[in-house]
């Protein structure tokens, strides 16, 4: 027996969730198919930071707009996710860094956006008062912040089911097929017919696509985090530098969460990422450079989180090159978490009317085909 929706959207990551809830709330029946359980790979494992701080300018205009989004996110979802907007700071160690942050905040200004304001090695120790007395200043992204990661996966689960989506886990799409006007997906638990799909499905958005015949260049990461004993709160802001592989943040809970782009090893074809301990250490060392008085902290976890990475890290957003109704959305390259909200809302906008008044077409999937074709 099959079962038909209008949108099928594969993937129960964060941006699947996103993307269920808007387009359910756009009057559509939307089912979402899962491999594993919501939330199993990348936004299980984030570092859950919203930062627009430091962004791809390309990437900028959604990025505000996911910004505002979050900044209302309990209207949208019924829960504040744990969204704190305690900013985020790039600092400087050095007067060459502090070059490339003032130019930075040069070219933001000329752009029109104003959400990064530099600031000197005085207010930057108001800031962050435990921080090194080396830092000679930073990029100040006061609107920015983070959120609690699997606090957030419940509330845009609940608010797609509560809206009406059929969410099933443990459900993996491995065929598709054009049935006249519509596809049907073949899961290891019986078929599902729609009209559009949505591929949601990160790190495997290329393996997807590639079942009806799309062929797309795309890189894998396993960015790692770690996690320390609880402290006494000394750390409001999110902490990256500008000449290291840092983010640096304190939870409510008193735990730093450390991360900041260091890769482990992932598998896709087994679905396991591995942590690289050799290479994890120069993220505590990197911790331990900025803020010294951590030296001597407990590391209590470590993981690492399979994702897609494009050539360019830009996500790719929007039609198939070579098939009718299917929408992707995923290679997010190790900063997607801050876009849910509003890449929701983009496939809302292109599954109804399949078009979108937001600035996607940097995002488009031929880019990273017709760079293949050139680089070869
Ligand atoms: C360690 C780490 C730290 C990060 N920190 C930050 C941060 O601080 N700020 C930020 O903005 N971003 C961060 N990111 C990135 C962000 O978390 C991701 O961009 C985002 O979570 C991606 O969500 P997604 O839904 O696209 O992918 P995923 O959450 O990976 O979801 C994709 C889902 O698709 C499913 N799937 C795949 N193939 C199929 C199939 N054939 N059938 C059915 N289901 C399928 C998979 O099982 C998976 O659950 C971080 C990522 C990692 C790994």
């Amino acid at each position: 027996m099959s079962r038909c929706s209008d949108v099928i959207v594969v993937g129960g990551g964060l941006h699947g969730l996103s993307a269920a809830l808007h387009i359910a709330r756009a009057g559509l029946k939307v089912t979402l198919l899962e491999a594993a359980w919501i939330g199993r790979h990348a936004s299980g494992a984030t570092a859950a930071g919203v930062r627009t701080l430091g962004r791809a300018w390309q990437e900028m205009p959604i990025a505000l707009e996911a910004m505002d989004m979050w900044h209302r996110i309990e209207e949208i979802v019924g829960d504040d996710c744990g969204f704190s907007a305690s900013g985020q700071v790039r600092v400087a160690e050095d007067d060459a860094q502090m070059h490339a942050l003032r130019m930075r905040a040069e070219e933001g200004r000329r752009r029109g956006f104003g959400n990064e304001q530099l600031i000197g090695a005085e207010l930057l120790r108001e800031l962050l008062p435990a921080a090194s007395p080396h830092l000679v200043g930073a990029l100040h992204a006061p609107a920015d912040g983070a959120a609690d990661p699997h606090r957030t996966i419940r509330a845009f689960r609940a608010a797609a089911e509560a809206d009406g989506v059929c969410i099933l886990e443990y459900t993996a799409v491995h065929e598709v097929r054009r049935e006249g006007a519509a596809w049907r997906l073949s899961t290891s638990r019986g078929d599902h017919v729609a009209g559009q799909i949505v591929n949601c499905a990160g790190a495997w958005g290329a393996k997807l696509a590639a079942l009806w015949g799309e062929e797309i260049p795309l890189g894998l990461k396993a960015s790692m985090m770690i996690v320390t004993e609880r402290l006494y709160p000394f750390l409001r802001p999110v902490v990256s530098a500008q000449g290291r592989a840092l983010s640096f943040k304190q939870t409510a809970q008193g735990t730093l969460v450390i991360g900041g782009g260091l890769q482990g090893k992932a598998d896709i074809d087994v679905q396991k990422s591995f942590v690289d301990f050799a290479e994890l250490s120069k993220g505590a060392r990197a911790a331990v450079a900025v803020f010294p008085g951590v030296a001597d902290v407990r590391i209590t976890r470590s993981w690492a989180g399979i994702e897609a990475r494009t050539e360019d890290l830009l996500p790719v957003i929007g039609p198939s090159a070579t098939v009718p109704d299917v929408w992707h959305a995923f290679g997010f390259s190790g900063h997607g978490f801050e876009l849910i909200p509003v890449v929701g809302a983009i496939m809302a906008d292109l599954v109804t009317q399949a078009g979108t008044a937001r600035e996607i077409a940097p995002f488009a999937v031929e880019r990273l085909r017709e760079a293949r074709v050139q680089a070869g």
